[in-house]
């Protein structure tokens, strides 16, 4: 007897038919022997559809009531399901955040999990009962409602899991798994059967969307074994699991790929102590995140400083530069809107040189200028023009010969 967490996403549990097929599917699981605990999102769109009516109540809405109004959109999905398992003849109870004591910090809208009391899901599963719970919210000592950022479900998933230690943490979607890069821009794109937390914290940092990012560096410190996988079908997903227990792993699992940055350059900056403090400063103060920076000496008194910001922050960032820019005395500032960052990622790399040049090669290969390199032990990130980045991606994805199943290593020789 296995105890399994199930989450279903918004896509999922979209319509009363969706969630009693949800519903039929987990009783199937429940029926085989297994202790269910299931998370569910909101129906799909709701819970921007109530952030909308919010923001139509209050120009910026308070924190507190955003949550309190947040919240019920896993409210309406776990109460349905619940219900629908009844229908089928079988015991199911629904709890909310608060009641399975799922302990977050104040931080409303963005609230990080404290604790989970396991005792009163234990409780109902000695029972015999399916119990469902509300994703993506918990309650602060005080007792006021949180969530926990959008997408946030995942999170609650695999923090029930590690609390509970259970088997298995299982993520359902309306995608088959981890694909090797976006099937929408290469159709070649294949389902990854294993892939390391390490790799898919890199995939998701960069723009893989199959998995919230918090939920996976939850999962690596408590060690849940995840499983990525389908609503639609009976099909093995994707484990994300320790590196150790991935028997080959691949130089190169995924390549990813994000249109939301863009790329500033200061020209011709004095090259001084503290110049860099200056120009980062008024940045983070106005809270835009910086990527990636490159700092190039042209003569020893004069430098170019370049980087990359969100493209959402870009005018911001501009209005703040050129004032920096006066005031320090660089020549000028520009930018460039349409880039792109496509990214390789592989725990193989950290073993086998040369990973980057043959990235390098194979762009050039193709006419593909880079703006901007950057790397960590498994990955390599290059800037290029937006223009180019179907034609890289998959470039890469032919050259890396991520189409082809992945062999243990002895084989492939
Ligand atoms: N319903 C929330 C959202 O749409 C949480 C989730 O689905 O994970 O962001
Ligand atoms: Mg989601």
């Amino acid at each position: 007897m296995a105890l399994i967490v199930q989450k279903f996403g918004g896509t999922s549990v979209g319509s009363t038919d969706k969630i009693r097929a949800v519903a039929q599917r987990v009783l199937k699981n429940h029926l085989q022997g297994n202790r269910m605990v299931v998370v569910l999102s909101a129906m799909s769109g709701e819970t921007d559809r109530l952030s909308n009516l919010a923001l139509a109540m209050q120009h910026i809405p308070d924190q507190r009531e955003m949550d309190m109004l947040l919240a019920t959109g896993e409210q309406v999905t776990v109460a349905l399901f619940a219900m629908a398992v009844k229908d089928l003849g079988h015991s199911a109870v629904s709890l909310l955040g608060d009641q399975v004591a799922i302990r977050t910090d104040s931080m409303h809208t963005k609230a990080r999990i404290r604790s989970i009391d396991p005792a009163l899901i234990n409780s109902h599963l000695d029972q015999g009962k399916i119990v469902v719970i509300a994703g993506f919210q918990g309650v602060t000592e005080d007792g006021d409602i949180t969530t926990l950022g959008r997408g946030g479900s995942d999170t609650t998933a695999v923090a029930l899991a590690a609390a509970m230690r259970a088997d298995a943490c299982e993520i359902f979607t309306d995608v088959e798994g981890v694909y090797t890069t976006d099937p929408n821009i290469c159709p070649q794109a294949r389902k990854i059967d294993y892939i390391s937390y390490d790799e898919m914290l890199e995939l998701a940092s960069l723009g893989a969307k199959v998995l919230d990012i918090r939920s996976v560096g939850l999962a690596k410190r408590f060690r849940v074994p995840v499983q990525v996988r389908s609503t639609f079908s009976e099909n093995i997903g994707t484990w994300v699991v320790e590196e150790e227990k991935i028997m080959e792993s691949m130089l190169v699992s995924g390549i990813t790929y994000s249109k939301n940055e863009a790329r500033i350059t200061i020209k011709q900056v004095p090259d001084q102590p503290g110049i860099a403090a200056k120009i980062f400063l008024p940045i983070s103060d106005a809270g835009i995140l910086v990527d990636m920076i490159i700092q190039n000496t042209t003569d020893g008194r004069l430098t170019d400083m370049t980087f990359t910001v969100l493209r959402r922050d870009y005018d911001r960032a501009m209005d703040i530069l050129k004032k920096v820019a006066e005031a320090i005395g660089a020549q000028n500032v520009t930018g460039d809107e349409s880039i792109a960052k496509v990214s390789i990622v592989g725990v193989g790399m950290r073993n086998h040189p040369g990973v980057a040049s043959t990235m390098f090669q194979i762009l050039a290969k193709e006419g593909i200028n880079m703006m901007m390199v950057s790397t960590s032990e498994i990955k390599v990130s290059c800037v290029i023009a937006e223009k180019y980045t179907e034609l890289a991606v998959r470039a890469l994805h032919d050259a890396f010969a991520l189409d082809k199943e992945n062999l243990p290593a002895e084989e492939t020789e």
